[in-house]
């Protein structure tokens, strides 16, 4: 990455609990000016990886640097680094203004009262709260609290947003909205904004870079599309929650599986033998189809709509649930036979296959 566009970077920073390693050994650095998406499954990490970098919590090892600078030993209201928690945090008391106002009021710098004012007016209608200056916090709903906790974030002008599952509380229509406004809010700003989240759908949605957070350690990042086309590990696949992955016996050429014996044109190095498949390259015959490659048979079970796309799930012999997704776009929705059998197959030049044999 390019040292000079580098936002911050986390040297082997580690936090420790008890026998619990929140975070181990982690080293990420961010550039400037883009929208990171941190996706991780519950107990990973994430809320630890937070607050260390916004200063609640001292690693117990390692360093953090942010603009050039190592902030390790700052404290948190010195860092010009902002945080919006999980649970919105408002003072329960204040209205929607004196939330906004309240960093500026009590922080380090004293703020004179007119660019209070105009700085909370910008902050409030920046998300789009206009008008609800004086409203209570609890006349308003979930997602317009989402919002004050956001302008009271960004009124105090951070380089660096921290989000901690900012949508997690809210209903999904509401959900894709906020996620539109929080991306035309960042780029607005020109500011960076690391998002943590438990929804794979969110974070390839939302980041420019997304970075995976596995038991305290960051084990891929990269572009949405980079994650998407080549997890770098079986993790990381389930983690996305977009492949069906077996278990079988790779070797530098081949892969057995439930689907049979079949060529692998590359096999990645990995702790243990996993076929990947995504759900959307699966394709459904009939039984007794001539079928080239992989042929897995397996009862059709149900299907559902996911709005663009339909999904279809199957029950191979051993009882595993295999998904295969049809995009609307490249056809209507077939109608397959509950409880009938059919035979999966794909091409096998688009499978990612991990094995202990395989190269790096
Ligand atoms: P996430 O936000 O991804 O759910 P956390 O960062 O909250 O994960 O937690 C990571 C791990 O560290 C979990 O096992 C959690 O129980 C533990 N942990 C986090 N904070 C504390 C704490 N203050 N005291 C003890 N254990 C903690
Ligand atoms: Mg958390």
């Amino acid at each position: 990455m390019n040292q000079m566009n580098s936002i911050f970077r986390l040297e082997g920073v580690s936090r420790q609990y008890g026998d619990v390693a929140a975070l181990d050994g982690i080293n990420f650095e961010a550039s400037n000016n883009e929208y990171i998406s941190l996706l991780g499954p519950s107990g990973s990490g994430k809320t630890s990886l937070l607050r260390v970098i916004a200063g609640f919590e001292k690693p117990d090892s390692g360093r953090v640097w942010f603009e050039g600078r190592d902030i390790t030993d700052v404290p948190a209201h010195e860092r010009g680094i902002g945080f919006v928690f999980q649970n919105f945090a408002l003072f329960p008391h204040l209205t929607v203004f004196e939330n906004v106002a309240f960093g500026l009021r009590n922080g380090i710098k004293e703020v004179p009262q007119d660019e209070i004012t105009s700085r909370v007016f910008e902050a409030i209608e920046m998300v789009g709260l206009a008008g609800l200056e004086d409203r209570g916090t609890e006349q308003i709903s979930g997602g317009q609290k989402q919002r004050v906790a956001l302008a009271r974030t960004l009124v105090m002008q951070p380089r660096l947003v921290l989000l901690d599952e900012p949508l997690g509380a809210l209903d999904a229509n509401l959900r894709d909205r906020m996620q539109t406004e929080l991306r035309a809010i960042r780029e607005k700003l020109d500011v960076t904004f690391l998002h943590v989240t438990g929804s794979e759908t969110e974070a390839l949605a939302m980041g420019d870079t997304v970075a995976v957070l596995d038991a305290g350690k960051v084990i891929q990042s990269g572009n949405s599309s980079e994650i998407y086309d080549a997890p770098a590990s079986p993790d990381v696949a389930l983690f996305l929650n977009r492949f069906n992955l077996f278990d079988g016996v790779a070797t530098g050429t081949t892969f057995r599986g439930p689907f049979g014996q079949v060529a692998t044109p590359v096999v990645r190095k990995a702790s243990r033998d996993v076929y990947a498949i995504r759900y959307d390259r699966v394709q459904v015959f009939n039984m007794g189809d001539a079928i080239p490659g992989p042929a897995l048979d397996a009862r059709y079970v149900a299907s559902e709509y996911l709005g663009s796309s339909i999904m279809y799930f199957f029950e191979a012999a051993d009882g595993k649930t295999v998904e295969a997704e049809h995009h609307l776009s490249f056809g209507d929705p077939q109608d397959y036979k509950v409880g009938q059998h059919y035979v999966l197959s794909w091409d096998p030049a688009q499978a990612i296959v991990f094995g202990q044999e395989g190269a790096e």
